[in-house]
């Protein structure tokens, strides 16, 4: 994969069993293949609010490291209240970080997740161990 910015080869670095993330090392870019941002940052979507930053999204020349087919990438706001930007491919909708853009990004995924998602996850876990199952037996007897 090429870097959409600077056309060097992009890195494979394994953040997680089920994430790797390809880094430029020359321009220190990152790509997120779809849903890797929202696994990284531990919430539910890429985009928390997609409709609305891609109202004011403008194309770029840059072509998508993924697609390689020439699919561009498009510019947006990470969220509309920062100015936190990305770029999205309109083929494969994984997303392309800037360097510069990498700092604001954890901020700003602090700030954007709603208290019911917040609770939705955590109730999603008690489950997964097992904690929900456990208790209702316990009423039953
Ligand atoms: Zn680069
Ligand atoms: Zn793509």
């Amino acid at each position: 994969m090429k870097c959409p910015k600077c056309g060097k080869t992009l890195r494979k670095f394994e953040l997680m069993e089920s994430v790797s993330l390809d880094i430029c090392t020359a321009c220190k870019g990152i790509w997120y293949d779809k849903g890797e941002l929202a696994f990284q940052q531990e919430v539910e979507r890429d985009i928390p609010d997609l409709k609305t930053v891609q109202k004011t999204s403008f194309p770029t020349k840059c072509d998508c490291p993924r697609c390689a087919d020439g699919s561009k990438l498009e510019e947006m706001k990470y969220h509309v209240k920062h100015d936190l930007l990305v770029d999205r491919c309109v083929k494969c909708h994984g997303l392309w970080l800037d360097f510069k853009e990498l700092d604001k990004l954890e901020k700003v995924v602090a700030r954007t997740e709603s208290f019911t998602q917040r609770l939705a996850r955590a109730m999603k876990d008690i489950d997964a161990r097992g904690f929900t199952v456990v208790a209702r037996k316990k009423i039953k007897e």
